[in-house]
């Protein structure tokens, strides 16, 4: 705590220049405790424009509020790192770990999500399912870490090409679903074109030659998120049939 009764006895400084202009005598700055902690919140500072004395009851009854005040402002701090914290493990939840894409649970409550928006607005909406070719190959060829850097690569090339609403799900091992909201066949079908093709770009940075094969399906009144997803498995597996690294739909 400190306590200055007339602060015209302090010496020259900026701070003693601007509480004189406003016509401060007495200051006094008390700590505001916290219980469990021996650092303060911060310090309470009381500004006087008369010769102010203070009894014991009063000082008191000062430090109680300053008290008062470091609870509150640490309650208020606990309450953004503790929903801070929640924020973080939602994220660690619905996140695979790998390549930073949703999970499969998440992205399976994603899609019953988007099945009963576009139900109910008539929306269309359209997936697209890929899967790496040859990756057992790359596993044997370069070991099983070079595999997991062509799948965080190759998720990088997809993500810089999706809209913030498009989502990149990791389905399973080195298969991917992207769901595309708003979106109708011919777009998805142009998407995966797309995709295709910088996927095929973006292996020249990679130690191994990395493409994919694309089924692309959209959404038809009625369906069922596994048919849908059948749907585009199936035009995936006529991907790979047809040669690989091309798109079906
Ligand atoms: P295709 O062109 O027919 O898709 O052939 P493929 O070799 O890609 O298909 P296959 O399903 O035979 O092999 C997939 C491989 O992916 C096998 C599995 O060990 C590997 N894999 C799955 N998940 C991971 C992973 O997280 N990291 C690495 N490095 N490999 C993985
Ligand atoms: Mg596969
Ligand atoms: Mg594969």
């Amino acid at each position: 705590m400190v306590f200055v009764d007339d602060i015209s006895n302090l010496p020259e400084t900026k701070l003693k220049d601007l509480l004189t202009k406003n016509g401060i005598i007495t200051v006094i700055s008390i700590p505001m405790k916290i219980r469990l902690k021996n650092r303060p919140a911060g310090i309470l500072t009381l500004l006087f424009k008369e010769n102010h004395t203070f009894d014991k009851e009063e000082l008191d009854l000062w430090q109680n509020i300053a008290n008062t005040v470091a609870f509150g402002i640490e309650s208020i701090k606990a309450k953004i790192e503790r929903d801070e914290l929640i924020k973080r493990l939602d994220m660690m939840a619905h996140t695979d770990k790998l390549t930073g894409t949703v999970n499969r649970h998440r992205g399976i409550e994603l899609l019953e999500h988007e099945i009963k928006r576009a139900e109910r607005y008539g929306h269309p909406f359209s997936i697209i399912y890929f899967d790496i070719d040859h990756f057992k190959k790359i596993n044997d060829t370069y070991g099983h870490s070079t595999g997991d850097t062509v799948l965080v690569k190759a998720t990088e090339t997809i993500r810089r090409n999706l809209r913030a609403t498009d989502s990149l799900i990791r389905w399973g091992g080195e298969e991917f679903m992207i769901l595309l909201p708003e979106t109708a066949l011919p777009d998805a079908v142009h998407l995966a074109q797309k995709l295709r093709e910088h996927m095929e770009k973006r292996s020249a940075d990679i130690p191994v030659p990395i493409t994919a094969s694309f089924g692309v399906a959209a959404w038809e009144a009625g369906q069922s998120m596994d048919t849908l997803v059948h749907r585009a498995d199936t035009k995936m597996y006529e991907a790979k049939k047809l040669g690989r690294n091309r798109i079906a739909y």
